[in-house]
């Protein structure tokens, strides 16, 4: 596709939007007539007396459409105006020419609920709604979506005060890749990848213990602790229970709100496990089914089947977690809206505390999607989430946590959902930011918040294990950083 741009700087903007309908095309941006393509955007600025007049056309594939506006606004103004008037000529033609409106409008940012919560401190409820409908041209059930789960969110997030910290704890091993997949993770089925997560555990365990000096040496108080990756569920039962313990040993346990393990793959999940997930005070784990339809488990890689993962669930409820988040994602390859509501059925029927709903984003880095065959188009997953909301709604779950990721399926987006009282403290915590995160691990992401303010600084472990390992000293090194910023206020 090609992207021109004349006589202004929102090209950033531009791109994101073209890239809701077109996720997987290149976008070539130029500031002049050359090169031409099937798929053609022209967008121009133009200055008059008080504002500017905006140009936008399209052409897709022979189809085209031209529509113009005048923005007038004082000078202070007329830039964000502009910007925001050209966004929703390109959304207009855009929908119309593919036949795909999406419900997100012009919005492409990945917190709709943290800008919902912003405009409402700035503006009031009302006002931020028919911002979210009228300017962001957002539909009515997804501006009620983000204005929900952005009051939940603000309940948690006042839970968090100035000393608050949250642990992350990085398994990047899986038991294979799923096809969908962009997150490091390597699958132990390589027997590399096996002989290095002892070497891994033994780092992790170092990392862990520097990481409680430096917390508690900074007087921090731990609310929530939450094992991602990967699949933590890959560890055997003694690794398991001697990295939890190493949690224990390192960090005072006595402020924990919340305590998750996403044990992932169902197919990890054995009653030892279990037991040491139960033993060690985990009080939340994750089963991710993603889908109940054999088939499609089979295509995306996923090495289990429908029955092991209703049977680990089954299981896991014998050992009385406080809550159990089953993972779903809408738009997966080859299936149907039927298959995905089928999925649904299966998971509420269940009654897990919680029930994640994704949208399947197109990564470049996944297997899958160089060429996004087989994906459910926009107007399929909008439907497929509707119907999850409604069943959802239905059987008393409600939303409490929402983000969306880049090339998501009809820009759509990703939806906690729980019963009353079992809200992912971490979840929350994470996407809005309210307190540090300390991530021990390779590929972890620590990210460090003011304590009286809103600046946030990261340090960047090392991505991948084998780096992880070789390049500890660094990672050590690196450490160091959390003192500093903490005595820096
Ligand atoms: S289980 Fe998750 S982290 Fe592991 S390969 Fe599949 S999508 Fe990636």
């Amino acid at each position: 596709m090609i992207l021109r741009i004349f006589g202004h700087d929102f090209h950033y903007e531009c791109e994101n939007l073209c890239r809701v309908w077109f996720p997987n095309e290149k976008i070539n941006i130029v500031y002049d007539n050359s090169g031409n393509d099937a798929k053609e955007v022209v967008t121009r600025c133009i200055s008059i007396e008080g504002g500017n007049r905006l140009e936008v056309f399209v052409s897709l594939d022979g189809k085209e459409k031209s529509l113009e506006a005048v923005v007038t606004a004082p000078e202070s103004e007329l830039r964000d105006k502009s910007e925001l008037k050209t966004a929703q000529l390109i959304f207009e033609a855009m929908s119309e020419l593919t036949g795909y409106t999406p419900p997100w409008g012009v919005l492409t940012g990945v917190r709709p609920s943290k800008l919902m919560l912003r405009l409402i401190a700035d503006m009031g409820e009302e006002a931020a709604m028919n911002y979210f409908l009228g300017s962001l041209l957002v539909s009515p059930e997804k501006a009620k979506l983000a204005n929900t789960v952005a009051k939940a969110e603000e309940e948690i997030v006042n839970l968090s005060d100035k000393n608050s910290f949250s642990l992350y704890v990085s398994i990047p091993f899986c038991p294979t890749r799923c096809s969908y997949c962009s997150f490091v993770s390597h699958s132990i089925a390589n027997s590399n990848a096996k002989k290095m997560l002892p070497e891994y555990l033994e780092k992790l365990g170092e990392e862990i213990a520097l990481t409680g000096a430096v917390a508690s040496e900074l007087g921090l108080k731990l609310e929530s602790v939450y094992f991602g990756g990967g699949t933590p569920g890959v560890l055997e039962a003694p690794q398991m229970d001697r990295l939890l313990s190493q949690i224990e040993n390192n960090f005072d346990l006595s402020t924990v709100r919340e305590y998750t393990v996403e044990a992932g793959r169902p197919d990890t999940i054995t009653p030892e496990k279990l037991r040491v997930l139960k033993l060690h005070n985990v009080g939340r784990i994750s089963i991710n089914p993603q889908t109940f339809n054999q088939r499609t488990l089979e295509l995306i890689g996923r090495n289990h089947s429908v029955e092991q993962s209703l049977k680990a669930y089954m299981l896991a409820k014998t050992y009385g977690f406080k809550s159990i988040n089953m993972d779903l994602i809408a738009g997966l390859p080859e299936e149907t809206f039927e298959d995905f509501a089928a999925s649904v059925d299966t998971a509420v029927a269940l009654s897990p505390e919680n029930i994640t709903v994704h949208t399947l984003a197109l990564k470049r880095s996944s297997e899958l999607n160089a060429s996004g065959a087989g994906v459910a188009n926009g107007n399929t997953a909008k439907r497929m989430l509707e119907y999850a909301s409604q069943v959802l709604t239905g059987r008393g779950y409600a939303p409490y946590y929402m983000y969306r990721q880049s090339k998501c399926v009809g820009n759509l987006e990703n939806v906690g959902w729980c019963l009353d009282g079992h809200e992912c403290l971490y979840n929350v915590f994470m996407m809005e930011e309210c307190h540090s995160v300390l991530a021990v691990g390779a590929g972890a992401v620590t990210k460090l918040r003011e304590p009286n303010g809103t600046n946030i600084e990261r340090i960047f472990n090392y991505k991948y294990p084998y780096e992880y390992i070789s390049g500890f000293d660094k990672i050590t090194e690196r450490k160091n950083g959390i003192k500093s910023f903490y005595l820096s206020y």
